[in-house]
């Protein structure tokens, strides 16, 4: 063996040290989970290419020291294989830039265009000087490498093209990201300072690695979560699309537990380790994704597991036994991937619509109808998202339907309660069970109210001015609203608006649960009592009813739930806790108001149990606010 040295200014250190990390980076890759985005391939052949030009630099500085004739040929060779190697990866840079990025087609072809050029001449001069055999020549003791300035010009060529092209599209990433990127580029620039101040050679190559752990760190590396082996919402939508690309079938499992769905709500480590068994021990291949708070789904490749169905049972079949342990409430929903949500890569949102219409505990398998409702849901959502951002009061996709409510003491109609319909071109008239849940996720549902409210009161207006005797109309407010800084602003703005006293209006609200939602409500409620509304309880009996609790905000009116009304005539017991509930709320200064009254028997019965008005189809079902005239009666000349 040739005992062999290399020249002071090379040592093959640095190239074996990028070697290694560029393994360190291939290993990473093959057990963590890496987006797969185009982009990813050519980062993937970047990296490759570096190994490639380290070992060429190795060789080619190792034999060049050996001086010995016969490995000329070898030598200008490798040396041609290192400069190519580097200016591909600059080549690549370009590529990679423009495809983070997203440039247009225009200006990928151009950048990419200009970087081939800048390849095309610096690699066939370097070709050229290689074959004719002047780039390295054997002197009588040395080797003299004959190299133009090529190398160094082309170096620069690419690097000004790199700097240019990363300040014209710097607005396009995240600021953060690219002074990441930016940071690491300066750190090639310092290595390559210091190390031409010692006239060294050794680190050329480590000044393209820099980037490239840029790239892989803050472009490609999207972790688990290590707890639970979880990627995040981003990687689902790289799988799916992966999936279709490469026309790959995959079943999937969808989990989501309320009681997670709060900021900093984290697992129970019993349920980490259930979530992470669940996630590798029922499927070949199968990855976790954490969609959102409280929500995971799990993708297995249909070819790698046939007998899906039976896996797909004996997991739930284990859920069941853990979900005896641990009694959290969960919605489930299993299905198969399906062209059109995949095309739009939106399964996040089309579970969660589906999650809207299943009730807790169960278990529910996709079907062709929840596409179709999706995408009229989805342009329910369009709809609702123009009504939001026009913000036009008088919106006529906006309708209210008004419900009369009887008045027990007088006999007659002098309330009623305001309900929304959406009327709009491609589905009709839509009701408040397929609208209200999107409206209220999305934000829409205070700009909806304005409306409502705006609406109602130009109506009570018209009704006062005719002489109606009208007391009040309710509209109905979601708690979310509550949070809105402008709330009671808002409302007394457009009930002023319409110049009707504020005791013309009242605003239902439902009972929540948490102790800041408490406070919320009665600093709003407070506030808007000084206005003259009126404030309802609504839906009482159907949610975790804390007397205490309601007792501490200042309702006037408890709106008794049909459900109580139904439980009612089912068993005396109900009865009986209905009946003094109702007694207790009426002496402590409440008028109680029964909903959902159906029958001359259900009206007979409320009326026996401290009712002071009543409110069900018996009366009337919901009309067009227009029509309340025919309910209500004109006031005493
Ligand atoms: P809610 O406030 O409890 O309204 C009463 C619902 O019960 C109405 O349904 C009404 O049509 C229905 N109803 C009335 N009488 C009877 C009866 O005798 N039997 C039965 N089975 N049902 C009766 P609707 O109009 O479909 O509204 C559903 C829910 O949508 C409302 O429940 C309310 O929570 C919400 N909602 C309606 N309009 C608005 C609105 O403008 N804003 C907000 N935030 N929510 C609204
Ligand atoms: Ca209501
Ligand atoms: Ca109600």
């Amino acid at each position: 063996m040739p005992r062999y040295s290399f020249s002071a200014s090379y040592s093959p250190v640095g190239d074996l040290l990028v070697v290694s990390i560029c393994l360190v980076m291939f290993i990473l890759m093959l057990f963590s989970y890496n987006r797969r985005t185009s982009s990813f391939r050519i980062f993937l052949v970047t990296v490759a290419t570096l190994v490639v030009a380290c070992y060429a630099d190795v060789a080619f500085n190792m034999l060049a020291t050996l001086h010995k004739e016969r490995f000329l040929p070898i030598v200008k060779v490798m040396r041609c294989v290192y400069h190519a190697s580097l200016f591909i990866i600059f080549f690549l840079f370009v590529l990679y830039i423009g495809d983070v990025t997203q440039l247009n087609q225009k200006r990928r072809l151009r950048n990419t265009l200009i970087a081939g050029l800048i390849l095309l001449v610096v690699v066939g001069v370097d070709v050229y000087d290689t074959v004719r055999g002047t780039s390295v020549v054997m002197g009588d003791d040395r080797l003299s490498f004959q190299s133009r300035g090529v190398f160094f010009y082309g170096y620069v060529a690419y690097v000004a093209l790199i700097l240019v092209l990363m300040t014209a599209v710097r607005k396009r990433l995240y600021r953060r990201v690219m002074l990441g990127f930016y940071g690491t580029m300066a750190m090639s620039f310092v290595v390559l300072l210091v190390q031409g101040a010692h006239g060294q050679s050794s680190f050329t190559a480590a000044t393209f690695l820099y980037p490239m752990i840029g790239m892989f760190y803050i472009m490609h590396a999207s972790p688990y979560d290590a707890a639970i082996g979880a990627i995040d919402s981003r990687g689902l939508e790289d799988t799916v699309k992966y999936n279709l690309e490469n026309r790959k079938e995959f079943g999937f499992l969808s989990l989501y537990m309320h009681a997670f769905d709060e900021e900093g709500k984290s697992l129970p480590t019993h349920l980490q380790a259930t979530i992470r068994r669940f996630a590798t021990d029922f499927f070949r291949g199968a990855m976790l994704f954490q969609v959102g708070k409280g929500h995971w789904m799990l993708i297995y490749p249909i070819a790698r597991n046939r007998n899906h169905e039976k896996r797909t049972k004996a997991m739930l079949d284990a859920f069941q036994a853990e979900y005896r342990l641990f009694q959290y409430d969960y919605k489930i929903v299993v299905g198969k991937s399906i062209d059109e949500v995949s095309r739009r890569n939106e399964y996040a949102s089309f579970i969660r619509d589906i999650h809207r219409t299943i009730p807790e505990n169960t278990v529910y398998t996709v079907g062709p109808e929840d596409v179709k409702r999706f995408n009229s849901n989805e342009y329910v959502l369009r709809e609702l998202e123009d009504i939001y951002k026009k913000r036009d009061l008088n919106d006529p996709r906006v309708l209210v339907y008004c419900q009369p409510v009887l008045n027990i003491r007088t006999g007659r109609y002098d309330t009623a309660e305001a309900l929304m319909r959406l009327k709009l071109e491609r589905t009709g008239l839509v009701y408040p069970d397929r609208f209200i849940p999107l409206a209220e996720e999305y934000g829409y549902i205070h700009v909806l109210t304005e409306i409502i409210l705006n609406k109602t009161c130009r109506q009570v207006r018209r009704l006062m001015e005719q002489h109606y005797a009208v007391t009040r109309v309710s509209i109905n407010v979601s708690v979310l609203e509550l949070k809105l800084e402008r709330f009671c602003e808002d409302i007394t703005r457009v009930i002023r608006r319409n110049d009707i006293p504020g005791e013309k209006i009242a605003i239902e609200l439902t009972e929540s649960m948490t102790d800041s939602d408490f406070i919320l409500m009665k600093d709003k409620i407070s506030q808007l009592k000084e206005q003259g509304i009126k404030f309802y309880l609504d839906d009482f009996g159907t949610g975790y009813s804390n007397l205490e609790r309601i007792m501490g905000l200042p309702f006037d009116i408890i709106k008794f739930d049909r459900s109580l009304v139904v439980a009612c005539s089912a068993s005396e017991r109900s009865h009986r806790i209905v009946n003094g509930l109702a007694n207790m709320l009426a002496q402590l200064d409440y008028a109680v108001l029964f909903e959902g009254v159906e029958t001359a028997g259900d009206e007979t019965m409320c009326e026996g149990m401290s009712a002071s008005y009543l409110q069900g189809y018996k009366y009337s079902k919901p009309v067009p606010i227009e029509k309340l005239a025919e309910y209500f009666e004109k006031e005493a000349a």
